[in-house]
């Protein structure tokens, strides 16, 4: 008969076990927030935003390009953008998986509603 606790293979295993599910726990509790500021940020470079004309600072857009551009429009109150309270950056619905910064825009931009 084996005794379970004198087996040092099997404490390791149980011990990484344990690690595990206490990680896997961990990433569901935390916070949505705490998990979107880890996104990587947007290249401007990047073609789908190249397409839509993105930039980092609303103050950079072209308005010859985009003459119905206003300098009061920026990603923090359009509505595609999902605020993470105190950051700079944060998600936004037309670029999964990436974050833009809250002070940039692109010919995208719908405003927040009132
Ligand atoms: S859709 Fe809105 S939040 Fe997203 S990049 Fe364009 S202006 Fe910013």
């Amino acid at each position: 008969m084996s005794d379970l606790h004198a087996d040092p293979s099997r404490r390791l295993f149980l011990g990484w076990a344990a690690g595990t599910a206490a990680a896997v726990s961990l990433g569901a509790v935390l916070p949505r927030a705490a998990r979107a500021a880890d996104l990587p940020h947007l290249n401007p470079a990047d073609p789908a935003a190249q397409a839509l004309g993105y930039v980092e600072n609303t103050a950079q857009v072209s308005q010859a390009r985009y003459p119905g551009h206003k300098s009061t429009q920026n990603c923090s109150n359009c509505s595609f953008f999902q605020e993470v309270a105190g950051s700079a950056w944060g998600p936004c619905q037309l670029f999964p998986g990436k974050s833009v910064a809250a002070q940039g825009w692109c010919s995208a931009y719908a405003p927040k509603a009132a």
